[in-house]
């Protein structure tokens, strides 16, 4: 179910709710309003499944009916005195997990009004005895679950295009967007550690060839495995990212480039070792650090990584070679032996 019909959803319950608890003291009469209000909520749900009408006109309607609903009820509950009138906050609010901004004022305006006019007429009934104590608390609670429950949604629906965002939709690898954060805080770290910013560009050798034998799908499932297998060889929680196609970039913090050489040199063994997705399949790596200084620039970093990948691939492929941020020409030192 899409998020805006769940917030749709989770609203119609607990009014639902606090109405029905009501009616045991302002009469039946404002259980029909939830009858009617659950018909709309049904009926515009099956519309948007339709796809007949957007989702947005669907949410739309339903939040209308439910506060068309609670006006209802307030008038048929004592007004300005209701229990239920804290209700009416609770589709104005929620509305942010559907709307834009200029559609939510308009939301906000229907809810002034409807309540307005029940207020109003509320004054043309006979009145009632006052409504106890704790039909006010179990509104209130009501309330609060309900908002608590709207909350949660959006966090979710925050927190779901923030991944969607930042990760890669075939391996879950971070994807380059993210790189800029990541390398603040690799940064922060290799200042704090006194060590060396690391980066480390990997490229699959002769990939084209393996869509080109084995079909792009084959493809997709090794470019998986070979990303589970770099984050599998690297320590918990070090950033791994797919730049894109068959280009994967690991960024870490390490005491010396002697070490940054070893994990390279680790990743590539581990590609190299046992069959992926079952075909043989090798990496070339590069490799560039630098001090973390201020004056250390992500791109150059990135540069010199790949320069040393492109060497690593003139150097035979399945090996890894060196360089430094600050080196411009090729060649970029010695590449490591490959291992078996
Ligand atoms: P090299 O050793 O020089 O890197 O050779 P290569 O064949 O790996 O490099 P090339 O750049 O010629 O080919 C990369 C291939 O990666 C071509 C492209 O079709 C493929 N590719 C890019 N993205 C994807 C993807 O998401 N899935 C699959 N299956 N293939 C992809
Ligand atoms: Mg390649
Ligand atoms: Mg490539």
């Amino acid at each position: 179910m899409s998020h805006r019909l769940q917030a749709a959803h989770v609203n119609g319950l607990t009014i639902g709710a606090s109405t029905a608890v009501v009616s045991f003291w302002s009469g039946p009469a404002v259980l029909l309003t939830i009858v009617v209000a659950h018909l709309v909520i049904v009926v515009a749900t099956a519309v948007g499944r339709s796809g007949r009408c957007t989702v947005e006109v669907v949410a739309a309607a339903a939040f209308v009916a439910i506060e068309a609903d609670i006006a209802v009820s307030v008038l048929l509950s004592g007004g300005v005195s209701s229990p239920l009138l804290v209700l009416a906050v609770i589709p104005v609010l929620s509305q942010c997990v559907c709307f834009r901004p200029q559609v939510m004022w308009v939301g906000a305006a229907i809810s002034v009004l409807l309540i307005g006019a029940a207020v109003a007429g509320a004054h043309g009934l006979p009145a009632l005895e006052p409504a106890p104590d704790w039909m006010y608390l179990f509104s209130y609670v009501g309330l609060v679950v309900s908002l608590t429950l709207a909350a949660t949604l959006m966090a979710n629906v925050h927190l779901g295009s923030r991944d969607d965002a930042a990760i890669d939709a075939l391996t879950g690898l971070y994807n380059r967007k993210t790189l800029a954060d990541h390398f603040a805080a690799t940064v922060r770290v290799a200042s704090t550690s006194q060590g060396v910013v690391g980066a480390i560009m990997a490229d699959v050798d002769h990939f084209k060839s393996v869509n080109d034998t084995h079909g792009h799908e084959r493809g997709d499932v090794v470019l998986q495995a070979v990303a589970q297998r770099l984050k599998g060889a690297l320590r918990a929680g070090t950033p791994v990212f797919r730049l894109g196609g068959e280009e994967f970039f690991v960024l870490l913090s390490a005491s010396t480039p002697g070490e940054l050489a070893g994990v390279a040199e680790r990743l590539r063994a581990c590609i190299a070792a046992d069959p992926v997705a079952g075909l043989p399949v090798t990496v070339s790596l590069g490799v560039a650090s630098s001090s973390a200084g201020d004056d250390l620039v992500l791109a150059d970093l990135l540069q010199a990584a790949d320069r040393a990948m492109y060497a690593a691939k003139s150097a035979g492929r399945n090996c890894v070679q060196t360089a430094s941020a600050t080196d411009t020409e090729l060649p970029l030192g010695v590449p490591l032996p490959a291992a078996g």
